[in-house]
């Protein structure tokens, strides 16, 4: 579809929408069933770690210092683990905490706490202030991840969207904010292709992040480092040392900075990573003492065994990228081929990270998704990476091709490109018929 629908006059216009329709009536007639909603793992790249289930062994229990890993203790994890991610995730060994297998639940923790206790430096409980002055309020990049906003939404954190570019968040606007508002506590930050656009955060975006007048002497960006080693093409990109960059700044304590192996192991299984200031770190451990007598550490063990060190992780990850790396190529392939110069719909093209975040004609997404429905296609809720649910310009789609098969990803993306069209088409013709 290589003509821009934008530009052609009405009656070229029905002529295209009548093919579509028939194209479309086609689709439909083929009665697929296909999900493109999920942004996990295939069955084949968890095969990946399967030496994982028979690791660390019946007799291999005993991490370096001698410590027993069946048992109790060791809060703050193996320091052989975090030798090991400590520089895909740019957090030194001494200032990286463990959780069990989830990061997000590590960000749900330290908002809870934050919310209950305070952070290090708060003058009180973030939930004390908000009851004094008005909600606590985060901001969020958008389009951004969902279960951020649900997290938020949750403890009645109050989200304030600002926009996304492809080298991070709108600076001025997050300035502005955080400089006049003393109840904007947090930030969402995923800086390395970032969910779903794939943006990367650049120097200045970071340099300005750590450096920031905000107006709550406790705030704290929550750099969510998801896809620090999760690369689509041969460059491996390097993203700024938030922590260093905020000591330096004079800031030490504003970054948590969370990761995890859940998309580099087992998504269900893995390890999940906290990394803060050494004050930072006491605060969560001393939080963290009340909750656990200690993480699991026979999968900290495994984990080392298994990735053996930082070049035996990134060796992992090529064989990731060799499954997923097809089923990215083939969405940039069909959607320049269907809606390249159409006029009606523009997608990003991420260097790693899990997602393609396609943006349809204004006011279309919804009708987008229903047709794919209709048609048999799954295709995550249109507003879904918006606070709420809410996109204002109801526009983004998010695509998540790693778990269907590339054949399957492949008629999925036809699908969802035809429907992209007649959508536009529909919505072309009726604009012009309400100013006639
Ligand atoms: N953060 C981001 C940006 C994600 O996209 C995801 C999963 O999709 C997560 C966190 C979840 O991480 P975990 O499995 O460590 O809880």
């Amino acid at each position: 579809m290589p003509t821009d629908l934008t530009k052609l006059d009405t009656e070229t216009l029905l002529a295209v929408s009548g093919k579509l329709r028939a194209r479309y009536d086609d689709l439909r007639a083929r009665g697929l069933r296909l999900d493109m909603t999920r942004g996990k793992p295939s069955s084949a790249q968890l095969d990946l770690a399967s030496p994982l289930l028979s690791l660390p062994g019946p007799d291999d229990y005993k991490a370096a210092d001698g410590t027993d890993c069946r048992n109790y203790g060791n809060p703050q994890g193996l320091p052989e683990a975090r030798a090991l991610l400590s520089g895909p995730f740019q957090i030194p060994a001494a200032q990286m905490v463990f959780g069990n297998n989830s990061s997000l639940a590590l960000m749900h923790d330290c908002i809870v706490y934050a919310m209950l206790h305070g952070t290090c430096d708060s003058r009180s409980p973030w939930s004390k202030e908000a009851a004094a002055s008005g909600p606590v309020a985060f901001i969020c990049p958008v389009p951004g991840y969902d279960r951020h906003y649900h997290l938020c939404e949750e403890y009645g954190i109050e989200l304030i969207t600002v926009p996304m570019t492809d080298r991070g968040p709108d600076m001025d606007t997050v300035e502005r904010l955080v400089a006049s508002d003393p109840r904007i506590k947090g930030m969402w930050c995923v800086p390395k292709y970032s969910n779903p656009t794939g943006a990367i955060y650049d120097e200045e975006t970071a340099r300005r992040l750590a450096s920031m007048r905000t107006a709550a002497p406790d705030f704290r960006l929550f750099w969510d480092n998801a896809y620090a080693v999760h690369h689509l093409t041969d460059e491996r990109v390097e993203i700024p040392d938030m922590l260093a960059l905020c000591e330096r700044a004079g800031q030490p304590n504003r970054p948590f900075v969370f990761g995890s192996t859940s998309k580099i192991t087992l998504a269900g299984s893995g390890l999940a990573l906290f990394g803060g200031s050494p004050e930072n770190v006491k605060w969560l451990l001393a939080r963290m003492s009340r909750r656990t007598i200690g993480p699991d550490k026979l999968n900290q063990l495994r984990h080392v065994r298994f990735l053996r060190d930082e070049a035996g992780l990134h060796a992992h990850m090529e064989r990731h990228r060799a499954i997923i790396g097809p089923k990215f190529d083939a969405v940039q392939e069909i959607f320049e081929r269907e809606l390249g110069g159409s006029g009606v719909a523009r997608w990003t093209t991420p260097k790693g990270g899990y997602f393609v975040s396609l943006d349809v004609m204004d006011g279309c997404a919804r009708r987008v998704i229903e047709l794919a429905k209709e048609a048999g296609i799954a295709v995550t809720p249109a507003g879904a990476t918006f606070p709420g649910g809410r996109d204002p310009h109801d526009r983004n789609i998010r695509i998540a091709p790693t778990f269907p098969d590339v054949a399957e990803v492949r008629q999925a993306v036809e699908g969802i490109a035809l429907c992209a069209l007649v959508a536009a088409v529909d919505r072309l013709l009726g604009s012009r018929h309400a100013n006639a």
